[in-house]
């Protein structure tokens, strides 16, 4: 079998797997944050449990980025920048921003996200350097300028909507829950995730690629229900909980 085959095969594994997260997050929230529970190991402190889950997606994905034929042309560089914008920030910054209160996450948690993320290093990286096809005329084509101003439309209201959240908790309110408001929050309970899911969904039309594409059904496979559930938990905690709000998607989930 031929790397690219086989690159392949793992690509429709990553969407198989999303597939299957999906399914199983429907029933069974993941147990970190609002419900964190014992029984999936060790608690790791919320802050080492973020840069130990996200730091493959910075060391491992450049290690195999550099590894690539093409690692050094203009466009690949143009997307690993991209790439690499998001992931400094979640494993740099996102975890000193956090306001924990001493919670932690479970050990399985942080072992599957890193597994995720080597694997995501393997089908991205592996593609943007090595087996896609991008040469410097890919940085003016519309898909890869469209993709980039999802991506960074995404990126900054990622952290808008996080910083919302980082900022109900500034009052020193230990790690309790507050409603959100403002913003996109006037329309929906996750911004931060809606926003997430546009990011890569702009990182799979700037990539036109199914391994791009792998990874935007992973997030969404990830966070559709996970905001389905910050949804229910909402409505159930604060009575008055704005009743227009969607999930989401403004005025329609
Ligand atoms: P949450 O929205 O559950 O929490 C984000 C932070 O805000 C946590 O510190 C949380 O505390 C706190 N918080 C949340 N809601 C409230 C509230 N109502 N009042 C006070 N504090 C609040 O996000 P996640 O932790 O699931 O994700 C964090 C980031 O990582 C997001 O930007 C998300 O998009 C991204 N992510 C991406 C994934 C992907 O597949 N690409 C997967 C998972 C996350 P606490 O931890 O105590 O609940």
């Amino acid at each position: 079998m031929t790397e690219a085959a086989f690159h392949r095969g793992v690509t429709l594994a990553e969407i198989a797997l999303g597939l299957v997260t999906f399914v199983g997050l429907l029933f069974f929230e993941a147990p970190y944050g609002r419900y964190q529970k014992k029984g999936y190991g060790p608690g790791i402190p919320q802050r080492v449990a973020w840069i130990a889950m996200e730091i493959p997606a910075v060391v491992v994905w450049l290690g195999i980025y550099f590894a690539g034929e093409h690692a050094l042309s203009s466009a690949p560089l143009a997307l690993m920048g991209l790439f690499q914008l998001h992931y400094l920030q979640r494993t740099f910054v996102f975890p000193f921003r956090i306001r924990p209160f001493g919670k932690t996450t479970p050990l399985a948690v942080v072992l599957s996200a890193i597994g995720f993320n080597v694997l995501n290093a393997y089908v991205n990286a592996r593609w943007v350097s090595e087996f896609g096809d991008y040469p410097s005329a890919w940085l003016t084509d519309a898909r890869f300028l469209g993709g980039a101003v999802l991506f960074g439309l995404g990126f900054f209201g990622n952290i808008a909507a996080d910083t919302t959240l980082i900022r109900l908790r500034s009052d020193g309110s230990s790690g309790t829950y507050a409603v959100p408001t403002g913003g996109l929050y006037r329309y929906i309970s996750c911004p931060n995730y809606a926003c997430e899911m546009l990011e890569w969904t702009g990182w799979a039309i700037a990539t036109w690629s199914l391994a791009g594409s792998a990874f935007a059904i992973y997030t969404a496979a990830n966070l559709v229900p996970r905001a389905l559930s910050h949804h229910r938990f909402y409505r159930a905690k604060f009575p008055d909980y704005p009743p227009e709000r969607k999930a989401l998607i403004p005025f329609v989930l």
